[in-house]
C-alpha cells in the first residue's frame, strides 16, 4: 500500500457531498432533468484529484470533456459542449456519477504515488511515448519558470477550441 502525498488528497468538500446536494443544484440551473439525463448516458474517464473531478460525459457518437472544481463548497465546471450557462447537464451528470460511483473514479493521487516506485528507464519510457504523440507537451519539461501548470494546461485548451 503505498502513501499518499498529503497535497494529493481528494479534499473533504469532495468526499462529503451528497446526492441531495447534487440534486438541488440539478433543480436549479435545469429544472430537475439533469438526473434522468445522467441515467441515459455513459461516464467514461472519470478521475478525481484534490478538488477537481474530470471525466467524459455521452455516448460514442456523441461526448463532452467535462471537468468540476469544488473550492469552499462553491461548484463550478467547465464542459466542451460550450454551453453558455455555466452549469450544464454534461456537468450534472459527472457530479451525479461521483456522488452515486465515486468509488469508480480513477484516483489521480494515488497514481502518482505508485510512479514514485517506478523505475529510471521506465519513467524515461512512458514519459518518450507521451510526447510522441502529444508534443505540444514538451514544453512542460523545457522551459524554465512555468509557474500555473493550470493556467498553463487552460492555454492549451482555447487553443484546441
Ligand atoms: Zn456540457
Amino acid at each position: 500500500m503505498t502513501e499518499k502525498n498529503s497535497k494529493d488528497q481528494i479534499v473533504k468538500d469532495l468526499l462529503d457531498l451528497r446526492f441531495d446536494q447534487v440534486e438541488e443544484l440539478d433543480r436549479e440551473v435545469s429544472e430537475g432533468q439533469g438526473l434522468a439525463y445522467y441515467e441515459s448516458v455513459q461516464i467514461s474517464r472519470a478521475n478525481v484529484y484534490r478538488n477537481t473531478l474530470s471525466g467524459r460525459v455521452g455516448d460514442l457518437a456523441e461526448y463532452y470533456d467535462v471537468r468540476i472544481t469544488v473550492h469552499r463548497q462553491q461548484i463550478s465546471g467547465t464542459c466542451s459542449c460550450g454551453e453558455s450557462r455555466e452549469i450544464c447537464r454534461h456537468i450534472l451528470a459527472l457530479l451525479y456519477s461521483w456522488v452515486q460511483d465515486g468509488k469508480d473514479f480513477i484516483d489521480i493521487g494515488e497514481k502518482i504515488a505508485q510512479l514514485q516506485h517506478f523505475d529510471h528507464d521506465r519513467l524515461i519510457e512512458v514519459i518518450s511515448n507521451i510526447l510522441r504523440f502529444n508534443p505540444g507537451l514538451l514544453d512542460l519539461f523545457f522551459e524554465k519558470d512555468r509557474s500555473d501548470w493550470d493556467e498553463w494546461y487552460a492555454e492549451q485548451d482555447n487553443d484546441l477550441n
